[in-house]
């Protein structure tokens, strides 16, 4: 059962309604790359895609430059891992 909530503590803790966070962080094309193109295959294997979610210095790209969404941003990364210990990419960039 939901608590009412008035006076102090009510909805006008709040304040008025203003985004949070906007997204200037947003750098690369939006969307997920891989969920447009299904014949992507994600795999330690294919250096040749996951050398383009690393930066220069050998990091994981974060999703919010990639834009890839949460699930493939996580195959991403794990092939990647999976990647390095087979010395298939860098762990870091000389
Ligand atoms: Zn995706």
């Amino acid at each position: 059962m939901p608590v009412k909530r008035t006076g102090k503590f009510g909805r006008d803790k709040k304040g008025p309604m203003r985004p949070r966070r906007n997204m200037r962080f947003r750098l690369g094309p939006r969307g997920c790359r891989l969920c447009k193109d299904k014949s992507i295959t994600i795999e330690y294997k294919n250096a040749e895609l996951l050398k383009q979610f690393i930066t220069e210095q050998g990091k994981i790209t974060p999703s919010r430059i990639s834009g890839n969404c949460a699930s493939h941003q996580r195959k991403i990364a794990r092939a990647i891992k999976r990647a390095r210990t087979m010395a298939l990419l860098p762990f870091v960039a000389e």
